[in-house]
């Protein structure tokens, strides 16, 4: 199958998938086969990381399919337990064993966890990967502003991506504003707003019946338009190519008013400057 996500660029000239498959939660075991279920419908962008346990099932589904490597865009994210310069590359490198690649696309700090304040070192060991040339690209996730400006007056690289919750409910304008004026793409986690109800709010079912297709579809449209990366998790083969399916059509301007009714500022997770599970 060809494939007709188009791609975004990040700040390095590298491009990614604007659409890809998440992973977080899907058993180690049932890993492989969910992975290689979306290979086969077209993502070419998979979501991993250190602490979802499941990076050698993505790794064994990347080694056995007939897509090439270098058409398949492979993120990780540093677990919170390894803060730290040394202890990010020791991480790093246990990853690589477990993807079974020799090149990262992209390697996310998973957290920001500024009650440990080691973000910054960590960060210089991730421009350390990226001089060593074992990563393509390097980026953050969950950063508030006040860590991603941190970053910007302590170290050199600016992050090519911050990986936030961000759906309809939550679309995170203050932060994504930053990010597009400090050439930082978003991706968003949880788009589908993690099966809380959003796929069933009315207004999006009346768009959806409008369209012709399901509430989860009408909801990825609304990322990509935005501008989002966007990694929708399912272990459902249905499912799973429902949700690559969104770009044969378009939310008009009275469907993104809808949606911009349904912000109501309701996170999801937990808020990054409190959240400092190791
Ligand atoms: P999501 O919003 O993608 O919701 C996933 C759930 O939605 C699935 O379990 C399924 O029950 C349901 N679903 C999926 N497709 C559907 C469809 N077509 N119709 C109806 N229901 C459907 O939430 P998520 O998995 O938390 O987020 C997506 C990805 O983001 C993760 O897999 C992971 O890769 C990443 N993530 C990152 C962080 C982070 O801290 N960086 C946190 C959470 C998730």
């Amino acid at each position: 199958m060809t494939n007709s996500v188009p791609s975004l660029t990040l700040n390095n000239g590298i491009p990614i998938p604007q659409l890809g498959f998440g992973v977080f939660l899907i058993p180690p075991d049932e890993t492989a086969t969910a992975v290689a279920t979306a290979l086969g419908a077209g993502y070419r962008l998979i979501d991993t990381a250190q602490g979802y346990r499941n990076e050698q099932g993505v790794g064994k589904a990347i080694a056995s399919s007939d897509v090439p490597r270098d058409e398949i865009f492979i993120t990780t994210k540093l677990v919170n337990g390894q803060h730290g310069y040394d202890q990010a590359l020791a991480a790093f490198d246990e990853s690589m064993k477990r993807l079974g690649i020799d090149v990262l696309d992209l390697f996310l700090i998973h957290w920001p966890l500024p009650m440990f304040d080691k973000y910054v070192e960590t960060w210089q060991a991730l421009e350390q990967l990226l001089a060593d040339g074992r990563v393509r690209s390097i980026g953050v996730s969950n950063f508030q502003i006040e860590h991603l400006e941190r970053l910007a007056n302590e170290t050199d690289i600016t992050p090519a991506m911050n990986q936030i919750e961000l759906h309809p409910e939550f679309p995170q304008e203050e932060l994504r504003a930053y990010h597009d004026s400090h050439g930082i793409l978003t991706e968003s986690w949880g788009p589908l707003g993690q099966s809380k109800g959003l796929l069933d709010d009315a207004r999006v079912v009346e768009i959806a019946e409008k369209k012709g297709c399901t509430t989860a579809q009408v909801v990825l449209r609304w990322h990509i338009q935005v501008g989002n990366v966007v990694i929708p998790k399912s272990v459902t083969p249905q499912r799973i190519q429902e949700n690559i399916d969104v770009f044969d059509f378009e939310l008009d301007e009275a469907d993104l008013a809808t949606f911009a009714e349904l912000n109501v500022g309701r996170r999801l997770g937990p808020h990054p400057n409190e959240f400092d599970l190791v």
